[in-house]
């Protein structure tokens, strides 16, 4: 799994963050990262949770090989 957000769509909602404290938190600004180290997921089931909760959709999650 590969986690990307897209910083120019992201509007700092915090829905990530607060669905997937794992793996997003939120910058100074308010505007969220993936938390170092957890850029494929850490295997986190919230992270899909987290990405179909934004409301702008910055969020693109996409699997890869195995
Ligand atoms: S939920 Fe979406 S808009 Fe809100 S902080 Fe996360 S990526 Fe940004």
């Amino acid at each position: 799994m590969s986690i990307s957000i897209d910083p120019d769509v992201c509007i700092g909602a915090g829905q990530c963050a607060l669905t997937a404290p794992a793996v997003f938190t939120q910058d100074d600004d308010g505007f969220s990262q993936v938390l170092p180290g957890k850029e494929d997921g850490g295997g986190d089931p919230l992270v899909r949770e987290a990405a179909r909760a934004c409301p702008v959709g910055a969020i693109t999650v996409s699997e890869k090989g195995s």
